[in-house]
């Protein structure tokens, strides 16, 4: 696995910060809200299934506010693509968001076709708010005209696997934010039985 890293973007001292400062401000906005319903102030937090799994788990556990968790499954890299497809609904289990302050979390804003996606639907099952969060936002028009209320960091528009983020499934559970070497994605387009 290490063997395919090309180059480290964020490593993990860099993300733990981060994410504790993220954590923060998101702690921050909700206790200053004048929305008088933040009187006791309590969060549903909302990780986009698979890849903002890691990145969901190290935000919690630096929020010390009630919180409960929903679930959404969409996808829009499937396989071995490295460019968005399209999102799509996998499932969901949301649990009752009515009168809750909702906070989406997702890895990365690429085309913002999942935030247009989603957001809608949660603001559509009548929250108190809805906030968005990503890890990550790359260097792109269609992502900096997506609004979205917390970004970690701003990053290169390439394509990046680890702390949640995939190729065909795998490197999700590198620490570090990374790059891959162009032969991995060689060897996927090699035909089968291939030498390469
Ligand atoms: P968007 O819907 O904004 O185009 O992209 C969001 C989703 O696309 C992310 O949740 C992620 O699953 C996938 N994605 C976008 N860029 C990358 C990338 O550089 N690497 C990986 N692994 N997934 C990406
Ligand atoms: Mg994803």
């Amino acid at each position: 696995m290490d063997a395919d890293i090309d180059r480290i973007l964020i490593p993990r001292d860099a993300i733990a910060r981060r994410v504790g400062e993220l954590a923060r401000q998101i702690v921050d906005d909700l206790l200053q809200s004048p929305d008088p319903s933040v009187r006791k102030p309590e969060l549903t937090i909302v990780p986009i299934l698979t890849g903002a799994m890691i990145f969901c788990g190290d935000l919690i556990r630096q929020i010390r506010l009630p919180i409960r968790i929903g679930l959404l499954a969409v996808s829009s890299y499937p396989g071995q693509s490295v460019r968005a497809q399209g999102a799509n609904f996998l499932g969901q289990q949301l649990g009752d968001l009515s009168g809750r302050h909702v906070l989406l979390i997702d890895d990365i804003l690429d085309s913002g076709g999942t935030l247009r996606l989603v957001v809608p639907v949660l603001q559509s099952l009548n929250p108190a708010s809805v906030k968005t969060c990503v890890l990550l936002r790359k260097d792109r028009q269609a992502a900096r005209e997506t609004p979205v209320d917390y970004v970690g960091f701003e990053i290169p528009d390439e394509f990046v696997v680890g702390y949640g983020l995939d190729y065909d499934d795998y490197y999700r559970n590198l620490p570090e934010i990374v790059t891959l070497k162009k032969s991995v994605f060689a060897a996927a387009a090699a035909p089968a039985g291939g030498t390469e």
